[in-house]
């Protein structure tokens, strides 16, 4: 099965993709993710990488398309992959149409989480994530057990520098501008699924299950 997840900052993609990962057996490929790690790891992809996320804004394609074809070819995605923030441009899901068609991974679904701006904020202002194992937390709705540290791996859980309102405006400007036309991209394909993602993480997941069942 080969999922898109979609979906503005704070929809919920990163803790809908920890589920989905924990119930079929597909490769999560989050681009964010793998952006961090190279930043973090002071590479040189990571050092140009840096300056376009600190300030919320798309990496260029070029660095984000080569990662993803490496990534989406490889034995882990044998059996389905799940991207989550990519495609973000309608240039990338063209390109990624050329990369799964060569490969003969085509896409399954696309969902497409939907939640009001409002929530959005609350979600990005009171996130917390481990820069060591991924997992997400919110100070008010989901906090660490231990005040700062990660439940799962004992780290110190972080801000991360973009989950401020200032630069959720840009990335919500950077949304609406490139990434929903790529939801009408995937529409013309038949292969959208929108979710309704502002009630609880149980009931939006039951409802992601039921679509799955459909598909497969
Ligand atoms: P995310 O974790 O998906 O919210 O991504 C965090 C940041 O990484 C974004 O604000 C962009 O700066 C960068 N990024 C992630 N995926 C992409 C992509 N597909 N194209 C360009 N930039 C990306």
């Amino acid at each position: 099965m080969n999922l898109l997840i979609m979906g503005p900052a704070g929809a919920g993609k990163g803790t809908f993709s920890e589920k989905l990962i924990e119930n079929y057996d597909i490769r999560h490929i989050s681009t964010g993710d793998m952006l961090r790690d190279q930043v973090s790891r002071k590479t040189e992809l990571g050092l140009i990488a840096a300056d376009y996320m600190n300030h919320g804004r798309l990496v260029p394609s070029e660095i984000v398309n080569k990662m993803v074809e490496v990534t989406l070819g490889g034995d882990e995605c044998a059996n389905g992959y799940l991207l989550d923030g990519y495609p973000r441009t309608i240039d990338q899901a063209k390109e990624l149409e050329e990369i799964t068609e060569r490969i003969g991974r085509k896409i399954d679904a696309v969902l497409v989480l939907e939640v009001g701006i409002e929530i959005l904020e609350q979600r990005i202002t009171g996130r917390r994530i481990c820069p060591k194992c991924g997992a997400i937390y919110h100070i008010k709705w989901k906090p660490t057990k231990v005040e700062g540290i990660c439940d799962n791996c004992g780290a110190e859980v972080i801000q991360r520098k973009d989950d401020t309102l200032e630069e959720l405006k840009v990335r919500m400007d950077e949304y609406y501008k490139n990434t929903e036309p790529v939801i009408g991209f995937y529409e013309e394909r038949g292969l959208v699924h929108r979710i309704d993602a502002s009630g609880s993480t149980e009931e939006i997941f039951k409802n992601i299950q039921e679509i799955l069942k459909s598909i497969v």
